[in-house]
């Protein structure tokens, strides 16, 4: 961290920031300029918080250096993460697409739209059981049975399924039954719910806030690498913009920001980002461009029934194109999506 001293700040107030700095077992180097006096701090092991600077007579800003996130980040680790969900890879040279009915809204219809989505090469399930839905009069989900039908589908169709914990309650409960745990955009500030999801023993999805940073999305994955789970995919699923043509914007420059910055793979969701069918493919395709790892999609073969999301719901036959072009774009980008078996 560098502290600036503002141009007329006087040598007593300069000691003092260095004394505030060395009552806090840090070292202060001061750097004399020309014009004005910079104190650079060392010393920290983790953060050091600027507020503790900012305030003190004479100083003008106080820059941060070093990161506030250290297990994400590839000075930590320089290889990219491979996330392993059952068998199947993310993080790796094969580009990862999940997909499925927004909500598992009975046995048949998850069946039916696992199956068709399976036929066209997507490699995950997703689905939800329990909902965060806007309004509490919204359909919520379908609980413990959402994911006893998730497993009976996984069973039939060998697709290792992905889903939602909305909270600490259902959590060892979506643990028992998924492949990969997702937190959702509304919960990637529940510190609590992230700590646990961090000893939950399985894979976790984790969505980015609608109103969230890149540096607060990595320090909510931090809390998951902090309670000992490296298993982390992060989701890049649209931010809360002025635009008023779209649910939200898909933030695709987030992609390389975060490859850059994290070891953890990245994957982008088309589908919560507009909010509307026709907007999917494309997006889809630009995430795949940007070289996101993977893309989260979802799927309905009866949107205008479906309980929730049905109007950014994708149908079987568009999955199918979709697919296609991303077999065409994938090489493009260095990836490889297997081929129809
Ligand atoms: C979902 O994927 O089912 C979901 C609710 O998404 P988000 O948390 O991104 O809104
Ligand atoms: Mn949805």
């Amino acid at each position: 961290m560098l502290i600036v001293m503002k141009m007329d700040a006087t040598p007593p107030q300069v000691e003092r920031v260095v004394s505030t700095i060395e009552e806090r077992g840090l070292k202060a180097n001061p750097i004399p300029g020309a014009q004005r006096t910079a104190i650079g701090i060392t010393g920290n092991l983790g953060v050091v918080e600027p507020a503790h600077f900012e305030s003190l007579p004479g100083v003008l800003e106080v820059i941060p250096v070093s990161h506030p996130y250290k297990l994400v980040s590839r000075e930590f680790q320089p290889d990219k993460t491979v996330v392993d969900v059952a068998g199947v890879k993310i993080g790796g040279p094969e580009l990862v697409v999940i997909a499925g009915p927004c909500s598992v809204e009975s046995y048949e219809q998850t069946l039916r739209i696992a199956k068709s989505v399976k036929a066209a090469g997507a490699q995950l399930l997703r689905g939800g059981a329990f909902k965060p839905r806007t309004s509490p009069y919204s359909f919520q989900g379908l609980g413990l049975e959402g994911l006893e039908i998730l497993a009976k589908v996984r069973e039939e169709t060998g697709l290792p399924v992905v889903t939602e914990a909305t909270d600490i309650d259902v959590l060892d409960q979506v643990a028992e039954y998924a492949d990969m745990v997702q937190i959702g955009a509304r919960n990637m500030q529940n510190y609590t719910l992230l700590r646990r999801a961090g000893r939950c023993g399985r894979p976790v999805f984790l969505k980015r806030g609608m109103h969230a940073t890149i540096t607060e999305l990595l320090l909510a994955a931090e809390y998951l690498l902090d309670q000992g789970n490296r298993q982390v995919v992060l989701c890049e699923r649209g931010i809360r913009t002025f635009a008023d043509h779209t649910r939200n914007t898909l933030d695709v420059s987030a992609v390389p920001a975060v490859q850059r910055i994290s070891h953890l793979p990245i994957v982008c969701d088309p589908s919560h980002a507009s909010g509307k069918r026709h907007k999917v493919l494309p997006l889809a395709r630009s995430a795949i461009a940007v070289g996101a790892d993977g893309i989260m999609v979802e799927v309905h073969d009866q949107p205008d029934r479906a309980l929730s999301d049905g109007p950014q719901a994708i149908l079987p036959h568009e999955f199918e194109t979709l697919m296609d072009q991303a077999r065409v774009l994938a090489p493009m980008v260095d990836r490889s999506l297997g081929a129809l078996v």
